[in-house]
């Protein structure tokens, strides 16, 4: 998907003094009324700091959780405003409650430029999830410009995503969307190749998508994690108690079928580490995963398996990581998914390889690893979005933006 406009494209002039309507992620962790993990905030200072800078009136909108509709106060975004004001000393700030009503315009156009507003929890309004027009068009009146930069709802077509883009003279990217699209475009679109993806997670059900967009991008797809027996059981072996999905063995046959008369390289591991429960204290072997043990579960990928998973990171220029390979929560069963996610690190730093990791336990398995977002490419900030634009599929929420001028 091509970038559209973005936020630093615009003159000055058409920021300054202006009504800038912002949409970010807020979607944090929260805990006894704090923020545990301000990571998306952080990654929406430097599009608020820019308006900020450019004197614009920041108006700020976002969801949190998964209110079912109407004002619910465990879901206010008041710890997230709290965080923003430590995050962005100095800057004179207020929240405003939703519904919709008149005092909101009116609060909005006596802003001085250079402050920003927090709109609480936009899905404290029925009409967001719902897209509804109105809705949009209120959001809409807000502003001379809108931002979305919120990569992580982009995939949604609700009111403060898609709706209010339409309806607003000019709409365009912040820095964390244009960053997450140039990222995911040049992948997928030039990327240095060989380009090898690695996907990981429980089930196929939900990354089949995604494995069939890839095969017709990358060179090398190497599976792993909870899929792998889904693989395992489409070729006739036994997989004893490991995760499967009977209804996705035809799915299975087909995506390899479709590997094979493309031409491209489908790895599936050829051993497994076994546990006789899904315990961190069970019993584990590793095994053929031709020849599972019944009564046994496959818990990661083996030790031979990695290792081919290794070579392949290290004869690639780029490479896309989706999803553990294994159970990686649990100590003994995470070191095929460490040692992926330390190899890939190291092969950032040293080759200059290209990598880009999506989805939260990915994000959740590069901490566990003692490493962080710095030692990549990229982290994607978005599950969802991410796995659609794996899968090919235009995100509403960036389609509703101005395309780049010479795109247009
Ligand atoms: P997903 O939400 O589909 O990306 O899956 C992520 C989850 O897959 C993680 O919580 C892993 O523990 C889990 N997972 C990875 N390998 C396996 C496996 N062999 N059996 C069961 N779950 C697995």
């Amino acid at each position: 998907m091509k970038p559209p406009k973005t936020l630093t494209q615009l003159e000055d002039s058409q920021l300054q003094g202006k009504q800038v309507l912002v949409r970010t992620d807020f979607n944090v962790p929260l805990e006894g009324g704090r923020v545990v993990s301000d990571h998306r905030i952080q990654a929406a200072l430097p599009t608020l700091r820019y308006l900020l800078e450019c004197q614009a009136k920041v108006v700020v909108v976002s969801h949190l959780g998964r209110p079912k509709g109407g004002v619910t106060p465990e879901f206010s975004l008041k710890p997230v405003f709290e965080h923003l004001q430590s995050l962005l000393p100095g800057v004179p700030m207020q929240l405003l409650p939703l519904p919709m009503n008149q005092a909101i315009p009116a609060a909005v156009e006596a802003m001085a430029p250079g402050s920003l507003v927090l709109l609480e929890n936009i899905r404290f309004e029925p009409g967001e999830t719902k897209n509804d027009p109105a809705l949009s068009q209120q959001l809409a009146d807000l502003a001379d410009v809108y931002v979305n930069d919120a990569f992580g709802a982009a995939h949604r077509a609700h009111a403060s995503t898609e709706g209010v883009a339409r309806r607003v003279p000019l709409a365009v990217s912040g820095m964390l969307l244009n960053e997450e699209l140039v990222r995911f475009n040049q992948l997928l679109e030039s990327p240095p190749r060989p380009l090898v993806a690695l996907l990981g997670g429980s089930k196929i059900s939900t990354k089949i998508g995604v494995i069939n967009h890839l095969l017709s991008v990358v060179d090398v797809l190497m599976i792993g994690g909870g899929m792998t027996y889904t693989f395992l059981k489409a070729q006739g072996f036994d997989v004893g108690t490991s995760i499967v999905e009977l209804d996705q063995l035809d799915i299975a046959r087909q995506a390899m079928e479709r590997a094979r008369s493309l031409g491209k390289t489908l790895l599936v591991p050829t051993d497994v580490v076994v546990a006789n429960d899904f315990s961190p204290t069970a019993q584990h072997q590793v095994v053929s995963a031709e020849a599972i043990p019944e009564g046994w579960m496959g818990m990661d990928t083996g030790p031979e398996s990695v290792k081919r998973i290794v070579e392949q990171l290290s004869q690639a220029r780029s490479v896309i990581w989706n999803g553990p390979i294994g159970v990686f929560e649990m100590a003994p069963f995470a070191t095929g998914t460490l040692t992926v996610a330390k190899t890939l690190a190291h092969l950032t730093k040293t080759q200059g390889v290209i990598s880009v990791l999506g989805g939260g336990d990915t994000e959740a398995a590069v901490q566990t690893a003692g490493l962080s977002h710095a030692d990549y490419t990229h982290v994607s900030t978005g599950g969802g979005a991410s796995l659609e634009l794996l899968e090919g599929i235009e995100l509403p929420g960036v389609m509703a933006l101005q395309p780049q001028p010479c795109l247009a």
